[in-house]
């Protein structure tokens, strides 16, 4: 029986020896083979021996509020931290076409960096309303055959003592958002604000991705109190949180007690580098501190752990091209980690570990997982991160969604 696509000559990252290659054959979008040789006809795309991965995973982005650096205050001194500030200053000025035509460009260039799959935080504050929803959820339906977007709804702004918040982010859930997010640190009463988040978890039958434990204050964590009510209601596996900077202020002997407390309890954690790097340590003049998470450690210890983008072109991170490899390079610079085993473990924090924060079950490269899939011109997955790779071709359910030529040098 002929297949609709057999992605020839493939080398997979878990095959043994380096010029062992296989054939995945694809069939209505889903992985019907991994074999060395397969039998069957159909059209081909020949992977020449270069390694394949299932698709990337951005865990935590922020479609909705991506490129509007250059419409935004300019920082008015390095040592204010003032990013949510000036991004909620012209909140009020989106409009349902901005926000999608942003989103569009944004997603865009995620699909032609490798990305399959995103969760990304929208925010309901009422200066903006519902119209950041509107246009993502509408953005999700329209490039549902480039990726799969995941919406977590969740107020930037504070919560429990702002009028209007709770009904903004309940009306989404009633509109079938399937993650319900958190904003603690700009709540007056973050921990109310957990149990709130919690509690409409718990009647939508949904899971949990805050934000959280950013900073450098050690004195006071919220993540024991997400552990606590996790285990509570069963909802290990469910729960996720973005940044966890603080961890970075620790000595490895508790980051390590950190990393076994998240993992008991099935908690994950989303490190942001980009964005934990730029805002992190504002208080300082010199010598100022870098605020990463080292996720190594805390996975070494049985926490999962992923990286992402988080932002791009806005107040809180000015900076970005959307490639998720660059973004991992910069954490392994910065958390100073390296060799096969390391950034072996980096990539797959944009890769399984990531779509195990999502809950994606039909993940991977193996007959009857979804042929979500990417080439990459790179022996290994240590490689793609070492060199900020960029892939060379991308499929989404079996469909080319792009291929990248490489440079050619033109000799004298
Ligand atoms: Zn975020």
């Amino acid at each position: 029986m002929p297949l609709d696509l057999i992605i020839r000559n493939a080398r997979l990252s878990s095959a043994g020896a380096r010029d062992e290659t296989v054939d995945i054959g694809i069939q209505d979008g889903i992985i019907a083979a991994v074999e060395p040789k397969i039998a069957a006809d159909g059209p081909q795309h020949d992977a020449r021996g270069k390694l394949v991965s299932p698709g990337l995973v951005e865990s935590h982005f922020h479609l909705d509020k991506a490129m509007i650096v250059d419409r935004v205050p300019l920082q008015a001194n390095r040592m204010v931290r003032d990013h949510m500030e000036r991004t909620a200053s012209i909140k009020h000025t989106f409009t349902l076409e901005d926000i999608y035509a942003r989103a569009r460009a944004t997603i865009e260039q995620c699909v032609l960096h490798g990305v399959t799959h995103m969760r990304t935080q929208v925010e309901v504050d009422p200066n903006v309303g519902l119209l950041g929803f509107e246009a993502i959820e509408q953005l999700r339906k329209d490039y549902a055959w480039a990726i799969d977007i995941q919406l977590c709804v969740f107020l930037q702004e504070g919560w429990t003592d702002v009028p209007g918040a709770d009904e903004n982010l309940v009306s989404c859930l009633e509109r079938g958002a399937p993650v319900v997010g958190g904003g603690i640190r700009y709540d007056k009463d973050g921990p109310g604000q957990i149990r709130r988040v919690f509690e409409l978890a718990q009647q939508y039958d949904i899971d949990v991705d805050f934000h959280l434990d950013g900073g450098y204050d050690i004195k006071q964590f919220d993540y024991p109190q997400v552990c606590e009510i996790t285990d509570s209601i069963g909802w290990q596996g469910r729960v996720a949180f973005g940044h966890g900077s603080k961890f970075s202020c620790l000595p490895v002997k508790q980051q390590a007690a950190v990393g076994k407390r998240l993992g008991e309890s099935g908690v994950s954690l989303a490190v942001l580098p980009a964005t934990d790097l730029f805002n992190g340590g504002r208080h300082m003049e010199h010598t100022v501190m870098r605020g990463v998470a080292d996720a190594n450690t805390l996975i070494e210890n049985g926490a999962n752990c992923t990286i992402s983008t988080n932002n791009v072109l806005n107040p809180f991170t000015p900076y970005g091209d959307c490639s998720l490899t660059r973004i991992v390079n910069l954490y392994a610079n910065v958390v100073q980690r390296d060799g096969p085993k390391d950034l072996g473990v980096c990539f797959e924090m944009i890769t399984d570990r990531a779509a195990r924060l999502m809950r994606l079950p039909d993940y991977g490269i193996m007959a009857g997982k979804v042929a979500d899939l990417v080439v990459w011109d790179e022996e290994s997955p240590a490689d793609i991160i070492a060199k900020c790779a960029l892939p060379l071709a991308g499929f989404k359910r079996g469909r080319q969604l792009f291929s990248r030529d490489l440079p050619t040098l033109i000799r004298a």
